[in-house]
C-alpha cells in the first residue's frame, strides 16, 4: 500500500522523504530526474529507513531550468522565489531578471532580498534593483549577519525557494533563519547516507511560523529553453500593456518594423536590458 510523503531533500544518489514526521531514504522507481524537492509523492515503505517513490502527485507549481542538453527540476509546489543579492561580490542583473521571468512562468511570487545591507557598496546596488521594484517585485534589504527578522513576515505561510549566486550570503541567511533545523537535517541526511559523502542539491525546511524554506544550491546560470516563444513577452509585466500593438501579430520583438516593445524602449518607458533578455531567451529557445 502506498502512502503520501514529501520530498525534503535531493542529492546525488536519491532523496530523503518525510512521511508523517519520519524520514526515509528514498529511491525512485522511475527516472530520478522526474522528481524535485517539495514534491508530494506516493511511496512504498520498505523498512525503517528506506522507501521507494512510486509516483508524483499533481503539483501547484514547478520551477526548472534547462539548457541545450538537459532539464533540471529546481523545486516543486513553491509559492515564492526569493532571489538573494548582494553588492559584494557583484551580482548578475541578468540572472535576477531570469529568475523573475521564471517566477512569472511558474505563476509564483518573487521576492528580491538585498543582503549585506551593512556594506557601503549597497548604495550602488539600489539603483540597479529599483526598476524591478517599480515592476512590482518587492525588495527587502537586510544583513544576514546581524538581523534577519524583517524577512519573517514575508515567509509566513509561503513555500519559498531561496536562490542566488554563490557569495551572496544565502547560507548565512538560511543558517540565521534556521540554526537548529539545519544542523538537524544534516545529521539526518548523514545518518541516512551512512556517512557517505554526497552532494546535496536542495533541502526543504519547515519554518516555525508555518512557512517552508527550500535551500537550493548556488545558481550561476538559469537556462530557460523550455519557455514558449509565443508567450514569452507576457512573462515581462511591463510589456503586457503593449501586447497586441506590434504591426505583426507574430512579432518576435527583434528587428520587425513597428514593434511596440522596441518603441517602448526608444521612448524610455521600459529598460533596454529587459528587451535584450527577451531576445536572448527567444534565441536560446531556437524555435
Ligand atoms: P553563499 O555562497 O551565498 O551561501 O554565501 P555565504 O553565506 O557563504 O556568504 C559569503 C560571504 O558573505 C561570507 O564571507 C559571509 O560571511 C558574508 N556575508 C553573508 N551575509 C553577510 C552580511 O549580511 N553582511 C556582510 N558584511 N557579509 C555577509
Ligand atoms: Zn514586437
Amino acid at each position: 500500500m502506498t502512502e503520501v510523503a514529501r520530498i525534503i531533500q535531493s542529492h546525488g544518489k536519491g532523496f530523503v522523504v518525510d512521511l508523517a514526521g519520519r524520514r526515509y531514504r528514498a529511491t525512485a522507481r522511475r527516472k530520478k530526474t522526474d522528481y524535485a524537492v517539495g514534491d508530494r509523492v506516493e511511496v512504498n515503505v520498505l523498512n525503517e529507513e528506506q522507501a521507494v517513490i512510486e509516483q508524483v502527485l499533481p503539483r501547484s507549481s514547478l520551477l526548472y531550468r534547462s539548457d541545450a542538453f538537459k532539464e533540471k527540476l529546481i523545486a516543486a509546489n513553491v509559492t515564492q522565489i526569493a532571489i538573494v543579492l548582494a553588492a559584494v561580490p557583484s551580482f548578475y542583473e541578468e540572472l535576477l531578471s531570469r529568475c523573475l521571468v521564471a517566477a512569472e512562468d511558474a505563476d509564483i511570487r518573487a521576492l528580491i532580498v538585498l543582503n549585506k545591507a551593512d556594506l557601503p557598496e549597497t548604495a550602488a546596488a539600489r539603483p540597479i534593483i529599483a526598476p524591478y521594484c517599480t515592476l512590482g517585485y518587492p525588495m527587502i534589504e537586510l544583513s544576514a549577519k546581524t538581523d534577519v527578522a524583517p524577512l519573517w513576515p514575508l515567509l509566513a505561510g509561503q513555500t519559498t525557494v531561496f536562490v542566488g549566486q554563490s557569495g551572496m550570503g544565502k547560507s548565512t541567511l538560511v543558517n540565521a533563519l534556521l540554526p537548529e533545523a539545519r544542523a538537524r537535517t544534516r545529521e539526518i541526511s548523514e545518518a541516512l547516507d551512512s556517512g557517505k559523502h554526497t552532494t546535496t542539491h536542495a533541502t526543504l525546511y519547515s519554518l516555525p511560523n508555518g512557512g517552508e524554506l527550500i535551500d537550493s544550491p548556488g545558481l550561476q546560470e538559469f537556462g530557460m529553453r523550455h519557455l514558449r516563444v509565443d508567450r514569452m513577452a507576457a512573462l515581462f509585466p511591463e510589456y503586457r500593456q503593449y501586447l497586441g500593438q506590434c504591426r505583426f501579430h507574430n512579432c518576435r520583438h527583434d528587428r520587425e518594423p513597428d514593434c511596440a516593445l522596441t518603441a517602448s524602449v526608444a521612448r524610455g518607458e521600459t529598460l533596454p536590458q529587459r528587451l535584450q533578455l527577451l531576445r536572448k531567451l527567444t534565441s536560446e529557445c531556437g524555435k
